[in-house]
C-alpha cells in the first residue's frame, strides 16, 4: 500500500473527491499523443448515464426510479405545489403556467416553468400536435421570468427529458438558469 508520503495532490483530491462521492474521471491522455487510428479505450468509453448531483450523489437512481412511474399518470410534487398544498416561491403565474424557485438551485436564479395542466406531458418527448401552444406559452413565460429577474441578457433554459438527462419530475417542467457565469458544454 502506498505511504502517506508517496501520495501526489492529485491523488489525495482524487480520494478526498471520491469519498465526497464527486465524479472525478482519470486525466485523459495527452491529445499529441493519441493515435487516431487505434484511440485509447477511455476515449471510446461512452461516458452517458452519469447523472450525478453535488447534493445527493444520487440523482442518477432517483432519475430512474422516476421514470418508471412517469406514465402511470400518479401525481408528482408539481401538482401539490400547484395545488398549494406544498410552499414554494412563486415568482409567476398565469392562467396556464407557473413558475417557482428550485428547492435545490443550481444557480442563483433557478427558476422552474411548469404547465398548469399536465394534459399528458410528463416530459417534451410525449409532446403532441395539441401541446404546441403551451410549448411556446411556456417558453415566453421563461423568457418573463428572466426579465423579472434581471437575467435577460443572459440565462439558460433546460429541459431535462428522461432518465438519460436526469430528468426527476414527471410533469414538464423548463429550469431558467442564470445570475453566474455557465459553462458550456453542460455535464
Ligand atoms: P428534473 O431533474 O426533473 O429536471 O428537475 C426537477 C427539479 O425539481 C429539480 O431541480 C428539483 O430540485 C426540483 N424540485 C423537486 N422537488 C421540489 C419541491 O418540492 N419544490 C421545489 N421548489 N423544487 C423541487
Amino acid at each position: 500500500m502506498a505511504s502517506t508520503a508517496a501520495l501526489t495532490t492529485s491523488s489525495l483530491l482524487r480520494r478526498s473527491r471520491a469519498l465526497r462521492g464527486h465524479v472525478f474521471p482519470k486525466p485523459l491522455p495527452n491529445p499529441s499523443s493519441i493515435n487516431l487510428a487505434r484511440p485509447p479505450p477511455a476515449l471510446l468509453r461512452p461516458r452517458r448515464f452519469m447523472c450525478r448531483n453535488a447534493a445527493s450523489g444520487n440523482e442518477e437512481a432517483a432519475a430512474k426510479a422516476a421514470a418508471k412511474i412517469a406514465d402511470t399518470g400518479a401525481p408528482t410534487i408539481f401538482d401539490k405545489i400547484i395545488a398549494k398544498e406544498i410552499p414554494s416561491t412563486i415568482v409567476y403565474e398565469d392562467d396556464k403556467v407557473l413558475a417557482f424557485r428550485d428547492v435545490n438551485p443550481q444557480a442563483p436564479v433557478h427558476i422552474l416553468v411548469i404547465p398548469k395542466m399536465r394534459d399528458g406531458l410528463t416530459q417534451l418527448g410525449k409532446a403532441k400536435p395539441r401541446h404546441a401552444e403551451v410549448l411556446g406559452h411556456l417558453l415566453f413565460a421563461a423568457k418573463l421570468v428572466a426579465e423579472k429577474e434581471g437575467i435577460v441578457d443572459g440565462f439558460r433554459v433546460v429541459i431535462n427529458n428522461g432518465p438519460e438527462a436526469c430528468q426527476s419530475v414527471y410533469h414538464l417542467h423548463l429550469h431558467v438558469l442564470g445570475g453566474r457565469q455557465l459553462k458550456w458544454p453542460p455535464g
